[in-house]
């Protein structure tokens, strides 16, 4: 068996299979053992399993089946199958899984696949749908330790944000809310086969036992959030009032201003937990 951080190997599954890369679906596929290792490590809980969004040809899921008890990855592209049941035939702890991640039922699958196993996720994300499977990871009721991901610099600093900054918003809060955050490594695009347009970076989104904050209402406080970021050029007052869902331009201007703040105070520059209780006097 060839070794899948080789690029020339890469290049001959290619070719026996026939397959060709398909950029609308962020076929990107790594061969920088360094990075392998470092999401490895971060991923894998002691005795525990992986859920891998997206193997390809399957670089990742090799390294994690070498850590974990069991590896679940759920693959989109059926051309993959074949080359999988190959790359995979030495790891009898990995397991693949054809479907859409943003469609099937999560919460099930990590029930059935893993059971009370401890389980994070690892992957490579495609970079087309980051933010949406990100969201859904989060958003669901699912028993992760860690999330470790790859996507785009970018995204990774908007997640990583701090309040006041350009990068600072909805998905930042929406991430920190729900996990602690930090940086695993920077990955050059010469990493992959075929190399993106943009650098990439692998965060650790480590679940929280509660929330960064508690609102009294999680929804009306996630459709403030909206709000706030939805009209970053508008002061956090009309902002609101223009939502048409947190009563009048003067109830607004008087939470503010009971809180302490400027009237003409910017929701970006507020932090989660301001803005949390920004929400809890507006729920009121
Ligand atoms: N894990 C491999 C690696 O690191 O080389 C491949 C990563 S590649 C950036 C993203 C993978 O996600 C591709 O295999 C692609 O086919 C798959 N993918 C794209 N959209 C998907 C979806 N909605 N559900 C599951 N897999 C998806």
């Amino acid at each position: 068996m060839g070794n899948l951080t080789d690029p020339r190997f890469i290049r001959s599954l290619c070719e026996k299979y026939n397959f060709r890369f398909k950029k609308g679906l962020g076929q990107n596929f790594l061969h920088d053992s360094g990075v392998l290792d470092a999401i490895v490590e971060a991923a894998v809980p002691e005795g525990g399993g992986a859920l891998e969004i997206g193997p390809g040809f399957g670089v990742l899921t090799q390294a994690l089946s070498k850590g974990a008890e069991k590896v679940v990855a759920v693959e989109i592209d059926d051309q993959l199958l074949p080359v999988l049941s190959e790359t995979l035939a030495e790891y009898p702890n990995a397991k693949v899984i054809s479907g859409d991640v943003l469609k099937i039922d999560l919460e099930k699958l990590v029930k059935e696949e893993f059971g009370d196993m401890p389980v994070s996720v690892a992957a490579n994300l495609p970079y087309y749908i980051t933010t949406p499977i990100l969201l859904q990871l989060l958003t669901k009721n699912l028993p992760f330790l860690r999330i470790v991901v790859m996507m785009q610099k970018e995204v990774a600093d908007r997640i990583m944000a701090k309040e006041g900054g350009k990068d600072y918003g909805a998905l930042t809060v929406a991430v920190q809310y729900r996990c602690e955050v930090s940086r695993v490594c920077r990955v050059p695009a010469s990493s992959f086969v075929p190399p993106p347009k943009v650098d990439s970076e692998v965060l650790c989104l480590t679940l929280r036992k509660t929330p960064l904050v508690t609102p009294k209402d999680e929804d009306f406080f996630f459709s403030l959030i909206k709000a706030v970021f939805a009209q970053r050029r508008k002061t956090l007052v009309n902002g609101l009032a223009n939502a048409g869902k947190f009563g009048s331009k003067e109830k607004i201007s008087s939470v503010v201003e009971k809180m302490g703040l400027s009237p003409t105070v910017r929701g970006e520059t507020l932090s989660i937990e301001t803005l949390s209780a920004l929400s809890d006097a507006l729920y009121e």
